[in-house]
């Protein structure tokens, strides 16, 4: 472990330093709260032992400024040669973790740093275990691909980007044809198989590390692409039209093609969506004219579209 020990006395430092080191350890020290945060910045440090009394900053103003800092947890020892209760109140209650007297005694620090590195230890245990537990919640089980959760956190953060630099993001949503046919046929087992296949087939055609893929729900998937204009985007509706075309995922039951297809919907922030969810909507909107036009195609969002028909339905009326 990397030990800090932040004292004004050199002797101090000097004698918890041996102590530390003896452990089995590295020990790091600071005479006061300049260095010891300029140490914190740049060193990954497991265990403070503070000292409380010092002059400028005193240990409990430090403690409480480090733990403000700190996005992570580091366990905190207090020396003090005070031994008035009250004292180790506010020592906890500024951030400390445990307490010790002066003049220390090396058996006792050496037991601290051990029980120390054990909850330490569970710690890192334990952020690791959350860190992976975020990425699954973030992962399609059936396709490995992201989920809905993961995309909506890409697109957030994408997006942002987006209204900062002022740089096009597009969006592509992808809808199976006739899944539903393919499922009652060759049952859903074979669907799963089809829907992993399919997640490949579209993941090869994106190149760029920042083009995000992910099974929006069952037999949907989006694709986001940061910094692509529009016709970049087309450019991969054209591509993903062409590559099911070639890897031919037999679908007999499907009146578009004997083969799998996809229905596409094309928009980007071009159209100037107020927002993300905006987007989606617009994506989704031009899926639906892909369909309606006879599948295994793309469709690009139309911003008047909404407004165009309801002119062909006074046009049919008027007939
Ligand atoms: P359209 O061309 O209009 O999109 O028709 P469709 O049949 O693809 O659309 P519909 O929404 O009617 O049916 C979607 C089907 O997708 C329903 C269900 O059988 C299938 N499906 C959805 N999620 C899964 C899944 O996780 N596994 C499998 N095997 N099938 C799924
Ligand atoms: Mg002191
Ligand atoms: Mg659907
Ligand atoms: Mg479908």
């Amino acid at each position: 472990m990397n030990i800090l020990v932040i004292d004004d006395s050199k002797l101090m430092r000097k004698m918890v330093g041996a102590i530390i080191a003896a452990e089995g350890n590295t020990p790091h020290a600071a005479s006061g709260a300049e260095r010891a945060l300029k140490i914190l910045d740049k060193i990954t440090i497991d265990l403070i032992f503070m000292d409380v009394e010092m002059p400028k900053m005193n240990g409990f103003e430090l403690t409480r400024l480090i733990r403000e800092k700190k996005q992570s947890w580091i366990p905190i020892i207090f020396l003090t040669a005070s031994t008035d209760d009250t004292h180790l109140t506010e020592g906890i209650e500024s951030g400390g973790d445990d307490y010790m007297m002066k003049p220390i005694n090396s058996v006792v620090v050496a037991a601290k740093i051990k029980a120390m590195a054990r909850i330490v230890n569970m710690k890192k245990e334990l952020d690791t275990a959350n860190r992976r537990l975020l990425q699954l919640s973030n992962v399609d089980a059936l396709t490995g691909i992201m989920n809905r959760r993961g995309f909506n956190e890409s697109l957030k953060r994408d997006w942002k980007n987006h209204t900062r630099e002022q740089k096009e993001i597009s969006m592509v949503f992808l809808d199976i044809d006739n899944f539903k046919a393919f499922n009652d046929n060759y049952g859903h087992q074979r669907g799963d198989e089809c829907l992993k296949q399919f997640s490949s087939v579209i993941n090869s055609q994106l190149k760029r590390p920042m083009d995000t893929l992910a099974r929006y729900g069952g037999e949907e998937f989006v694709i986001l692409l940061p910094n692509t204009a529009l016709d970049g985007a087309a450019l991969i509706g054209v591509n993903i039209i062409d590559a099911l075309a070639r890897e031919k995922i037999p679908h007999q039951f499907s009146p578009v093609a004997p083969y799998l297809t996809a229905s596409m919907g094309i928009t980007s922030s071009r159209f100037s969506a107020e927002n993300e969810t905006i987007l989606i909507q617009q994506a989704d909107q031009a899926v639906y004219k892909a369909k309606m036009q006879g599948r295994n195609r793309y469709s690009v969002y139309e911003p008047k579209l909404q407004e165009e028909g309801i002119g062909k339905l006074i046009n049919l009326s008027a007939i």
